[in-house]
């Protein structure tokens, strides 16, 4: 069973199926309250991270986030120059029912008030993203302990305490959560000492990962509709598609996105800005009579592959769950994985996975 075959299982006990309650998957996990004293060190500042160190907080427990970039956010990057509404480089649908978010905040005391609107088979944020998400009703209470260009390049976990090694210097800790994206470890650029278990390297080495790449282009009227989705065969070699990114946005202007991973993206990840519009219009124009060169206006991308602490779109939606789980799983009670790839197994690569997978690690590592 992959992430798709997966969900549409869940979908299907979701019609008010007892069983539904057998699947623990298919539920919420919580972090009791615990006696650890001890500090946590985070590494990596994108959803998994930020909601780790979050529900840290709530615990009153000391930690610190060690991000290799100087921004917070990884893959939730907005631009909010090019519109006006904010354009999601990276994650951009919600996945899930818009009672994750009040799930992810985890304070009935706090009430979220974000408008999203359906975008079949998911939700799009309006005039607001992911990113904003965060930004508005998690960051705040971590960024005090956000060390913003702190590249971690190895973990010591074969004493009492933890070191970590960063170019800024070395930490020591009680327990580490790694949130860094897989690609990361799968390039070794984190070594770990003793060195991960052979299961756990196994599932980091055999797992794809897609490439990742988005374009979006403002045109002076929409002649695409509703956009294109792109017939990828086999489908595990992942997903292209042109849509409508104002959907649903305030706004007067017309802007096409291009949400394109796996191999299908490999094609857009050398092109130069010029070579990038050039052959995108004709694409377009070939998709709908000539109309898309005449009526460009500019456009922005986002090569994930290129970016240097991610390296790569997400873990393909055709993974193995078995091999998926092994990713999320801790690591001698001292290392935990928190992320889109370090999930139970039974769903992956979205924010709101990143965020639950967050709420498991935080739980186990105060077991
Ligand atoms: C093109 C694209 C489209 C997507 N669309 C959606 C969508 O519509 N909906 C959705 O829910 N999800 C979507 N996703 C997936 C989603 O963005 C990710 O799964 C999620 O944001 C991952 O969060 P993370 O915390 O696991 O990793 P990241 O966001 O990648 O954060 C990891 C952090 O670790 C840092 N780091 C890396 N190496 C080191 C190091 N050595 N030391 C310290 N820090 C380090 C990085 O700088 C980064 O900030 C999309 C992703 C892409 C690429």
């Amino acid at each position: 069973m992959n992430r798709t075959e997966f969900l549409k299982l869940c979908g299907i006990l979701g019609v008010g199926l007892p069983m539904q309650s057998a699947l623990a998957s298919c539920q919420q996990s919580t972090v009791a309250p615990s006696s650890f004293t001890g500090k946590v060190l985070i590494i990596g500042a994108g959803a998994g991270g930020l909601s780790a160190g979050y529900l840290l907080k709530q615990q009153g427990i000391a930690f610190e986030i060690l991000e290799a970039s100087s921004r917070f956010g990884g893959r939730m990057r907005i631009n909010t120059t090019f519109a006006d509404f904010p354009i999601p480089l990276g994650a951009e649908w919600l996945e899930t029912s818009p009672s994750v978010f009040q799930e992810i905040v985890n304070d009935a005391k706090v009430s979220v008030n974000i408008k999203t609107v359906a975008d079949d088979p998911d939700r799009k944020f309006v005039g607001s993203s992911w990113y904003s998400f965060f930004e508005e009703y998690i960051v705040p209470a971590v960024l005090p302990h956000i060390r913003y260009d702190h590249v971690v390049s190895s973990i010591d976990y074969s004493n009492l305490k933890i070191q970590v090694n960063s170019s800024k210097g070395t930490f020591v800790a009680d327990k580490v959560i790694v949130s860094v994206p897989l690609k990361i470890l799968q390039d070794k650029a984190i070594s770990f000492s003793p060195s991960l278990p052979a299961e756990k390297l196994n599932a980091i080495a055999n797992t794809n990962i897609w490439e990742g790449f988005k374009a979006f282009f403002e045109f002076s009227e929409n002649f695409y509709g509703e956009g294109h989705e792109y017939a990828i065969s086999p489908k595990t070699d992942g997903q292209k598609i042109y849509y409508d990114a104002s959907l649903g946005q305030n706004t007067q202007k017309h802007i096409l996105g291009l949400f394109v991973v796996g191999k299908p993206a490999q094609v857009y990840l050398s092109l130069s800005d010029a070579a990038l519009k050039k052959y995108v219009l004709s694409e377009l124009d070939a998709l709908y009579a000539n109309k898309a060169s005449s009526k460009y206006l500019k456009h922005i991308s986002q090569n994930w592959n290129a970016e240097p602490y991610i390296r790569g779109g997400y873990m393909s939606d055709y993974a193995d769950w078995r091999t998926v789980k092994i990713l999320g799983e801790p690591v001698a009670d001292k290392l935990y994985f928190a992320g889109g790839a370090y999930t139970d197994g039974e769903d992956w690569v979205s924010v709101h996975t990143a965020a639950r997978s967050a709420k498991v690690a935080v739980g186990n590592l105060l077991k």
